[in-house]
Parts: C-alpha cells; sequence; structure tokens
C-alpha cells in the first residue's frame, strides 16, 4: 500500500467504506453487472453513508473530504463493483462545475441535495459528432429574455435521464470557437428536456449511460455557470479534476482482480501442486502487483497535489488516469488468464473485471488524447 497522508478521520471514514464495500456492495455487482439495472439499492447505502457528500463542502451540506479520500473511497467501492464506484466518481464530475464556477446563490441551490444524495449530477459534453474534439460541439444556446434556449443533443452521458442537475456545455456564439461555449446547469425538469436513447454496454452495466435531448429547452439565465464564453475551460478544468477519480476506479478494479488471482491461484491444484507454486504464475503476479502500486502512487500524488492547492497538476492527472487504466486493462486481462477457462466464465467476475477495465481507458478523454495532454506540456 502507498504511504498517504490522511487525517484521522479520513483514515477511518476510509477504513469504513472498506468494510462497506466488501459487506455490502461485493454482494451485489454480479447481479448488477447481470441485470444492467441501476443500482438505487447503491446509490442510497453511498448516500446514507455520507460517501455520496465527500466532494461537497461543508457550507453546502458536504463532508469537504480531501481530494486523497475521494479517490481511495472510488478505489476501495471499485474493488469489488465498479458500478458502484463511478456513482461516487460520477457526482463529483456532474458537481464540479458548480464548485469551481457557480456563484453563492446556485450553490446554495444545487449543491445540498447534491451532498445529501437526494439529487444526482450529470456532466454533458460529448454529442454525436463530438467526442475527443468536444469542441466540435453543435448544441446551441440563444439567449432570449432572462432564459437561454438549448436545442441539441448530448451522447454518451453517464447518469443521463436519473440525474437532477446537469452541467450542460453549449454555444452561445458558434463564431469564435472555443470561447463561445457556455456552461449551464439544466434541470431534469426544466421544459425542452428530454431523454433519448438509453445504451446497452460492454460493461458497467449498472450505470445508465443516455441521450440528452433539448428541444427549445428553456434555461433560467442564472443558470449560466460563470459567464458566456467560460465553458470550455469550466469543461476542461473539471475534467483535470476528476481524471484522478477514473484513476482510482481503474486502480480498484485492478486491485481486485490481483486479490481474485491471487486467491486462486493458491488453491487451484494441477500437476499436483497449486498453481502459484510455479514460476510462470509468480512472475505474472508480480508483474500485476507492481503495475498497481505504480498506479496508486500516481493516483494518490496527484490527488496530493490537488489537496496542496497546487495549480499545474493536469499533466499528472493525465498521467494517473492513462498510466492506471492502461494497467487495469493488462492486470484483469492477466487475472482471467491465472483463472484459466474458469477466468472465461461469468461464474468467477474476472472477466467483469476486465469488461469495466475498458472504459477507464476511454471516458474522461480516452487515453489517445491524454498522451496528447502529457506531451503538449512537455513540449510548450
Ligand atoms: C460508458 C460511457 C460513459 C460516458 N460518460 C460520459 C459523460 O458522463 N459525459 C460526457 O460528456 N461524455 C461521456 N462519455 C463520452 C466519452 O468521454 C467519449 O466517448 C470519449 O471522449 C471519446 O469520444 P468518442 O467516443 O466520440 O471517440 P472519438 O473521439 O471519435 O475517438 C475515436 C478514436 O480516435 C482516437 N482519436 C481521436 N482524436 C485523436 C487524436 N487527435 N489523436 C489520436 N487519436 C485520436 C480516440 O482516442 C479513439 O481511439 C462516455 C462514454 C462512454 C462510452
Amino acid at each position: 500500500m502507498a504511504v498517504s497522508h490522511l487525517s484521522e478521520d479520513e483514515q477511518a471514514l476510509i477504513e469504513a467504506i472498506r468494510e462497506i464495500a466488501l459487506e455490502r456492495v461485493a454482494p451485489r455487482a454480479a447481479e448488477i453487472d447481470h441485470t444492467g439495472e441501476f443500482p438505487w439499492d447503491m446509490k442510497e447505502l453511498l448516500a446514507q453513508q455520507d460517501i455520496l457528500a465527500m466532494p461537497f463542502p461543508s457550507e453546502y451540506g458536504g463532508i469537504g473530504a480531501s481530494e486523497l479520500a475521494i479517490v481511495m473511497a472510488i478505489e476501495e467501492l471499485s474493488r469489488h463493483c465498479a458500478t458502484t464506484g463511478l456513482l461516487l466518481a460520477v457526482q463529483q464530475l456532474g458537481s464540479t462545475p458548480i464548485l469551481l464556477a457557480g456563484n453563492e446563490q446556485q450553490k446554495r441551490k444545487y449543491l445540498p441535495p447534491l451532498a445529501s444524495g437526494e439529487w444526482m449530477a450529470a456532466y454533458g459534453l460529448t454529442e454525436a459528432g463530438s467526442g475527443s474534439d468536444a469542441a466540435a460541439m453543435r448544441t446551441v444556446a440563444v439567449r432570449e429574455g432572462d432564459r437561454y434556449i438549448l436545442n441539441g443533443s448530448k451522447r454518451f452521458i453517464t447518469n443521463g435521464g436519473l440525474a437532477q442537475v446537469n452541467s450542460i456545455f453549449a454555444l452561445t456564439d458558434p463564431k469564435i470557437g472555443t470561447r463561445g461555449i457556455s456552461a449551464f446547469i439544466v434541470e431534469k425538469d426544466f421544459p425542452g428536456f428530454s431523454v433519448g436513447r438509453i445504451e446497452d454496454k460492454m460493461g458497467i452495466k449498472g450505470s445508465q449511460t443516455a441521450e440528452l435531448i433539448f428541444t427549445d429547452c428553456e434555461v433560467p439565465t442564472e443558470n449560466l455557470l460563470g459567464h458566456e464564453g467560460d465553458g470550455f475551460k469550466i469543461a476542461m478544468m473539471t475534467l483535470d479534476r476528476t481524471r484522478p477519480g477514473i484513476g482510482a476506479q481503474a486502480l480498484g478494479i485492478a486491485q481486485g482482480a490481483l486479490d481474485l488471482a491471487v486467491s486462486y491461484s493458491k488453491q487451484r491444484v494441477q500437476f499436483g501442486r497449486p498453481i502459484a507454486d510455479n514460476q510462470g504464475i509468480q512472475f505474472m503476479l508480480a508483474d500485476m502487483a507492481t503495475k498497481i502500486e505504480a498506479s496508486r502512487l500516481l493516483v494518490y500524488n496527484v490527488a496530493e497535489m490537488i489537496d496542496r492547492g497546487e495549480r499545474d497538476f493536469s499533466k499528472y492527472s493525465a498521467m494517473a488516469k492513462m498510466f492506471a487504466s492502461d494497467a487495469a486493462m493488462e492486470v484483469t486481462n492477466d487475472a482471467i488468464q491465472i483463472l484459466g477457462g474458469y477466468g472465461y466464465m461469468k461464474e468467477y467476475p474476472a472477466e467483469r473485471m476486465m469488461r469495466d477495465a475498458k472504459i477507464t481507458q476511454i471516458y474522461e478523454g480516452t487515453n489517445q488524447i491524454q498522451r496528447l495532454v502529457i506531451a503538449r506540456d512537455l513540449l510548450e
């Protein structure tokens, strides 16, 4: 385990989350994957245990946890169920635009019900034609008196249709590129907001991924975040802060796969001895553990940079997300190999872990985009 600098209170909290994850989350993981239904019981559990309150300051009803504690919580939950870990990660993702750019009135209105877990949050940047090239979005927001009228759609939005609070990015001035993008808080009940297709996915099956459609959707001007034109900056600053959480999700999945591979290799007997007695298996386990530890150091390191208030952490955030997710893909693949044919069967969680690991290389910016972020920083 990497060295961490949590306060005593936060250490106790992470200990409690580790137990909750083992006792209450782990037994539900296979079923959530199997049914693909949103796990309302897990959402309630995280709300009751103040886990969803972690990203919010105490003056808005949260518990003001450090970023380090948040990534450790996502890791512990994802070790047993990546869908449940994502509940916390996306509560943070969808709320960070408000935390970063919201005015006092917006924070007072929206943060307390998000901190209590009564409401969920979503982050709507991606569109059908604009993924990696987020600035190529087409959704427009036109000001008419005391409201903006939004038209367009967002694709692949986690918690889409379930979240009461949606941080939505749209063009207020299509002619001036990224400076023409603005951010809005859009409530699910606003007129003209609707939900389109719900995606059928490879992994994180319990997480709802949906299309959001805006048809003359009416958003009060007081729901603009920051000023017109601030949207792209808010979107990128948000991702810089939340990518460590996706690194933590990957880290947790990988740790879960290693735990499984270690215990299985000690029990499975072939040629008259446990397969763990073979150096070939031992070397795989050693490589898996080393990749996980390196991921953990990267994820915890950037979380602590954020906690110290450092400003230039974008590159480290990209490194943590990229390395941990690539490692999770390799480690879960190796875990299946160590379990042999049993690893390929749904009877064991290894194959689910590999399917869940894959998304961490794709969302919040693909790993190619993380490499661009890192290289740009090196070359500027
Ligand atoms: C399950 C799921 C949940 C998601 N949740 C959300 C969410 O909550 N909110 C949200 O806004 N979005 C969300 N997304 C969208 C996600 O962030 C995008 O899918 C991702 O950014 C990639 O965009 P794309 O799928 O359009 O791929 P594309 O951008 O079309 O990329 C296709 C391929 O080309 C590569 N590529 C593109 N440009 C370059 C380049 N310049 N150099 C090298 N390679 C490049 C990519 O890395 C990728 O391999 C989610 C996606 C999924 C699958």
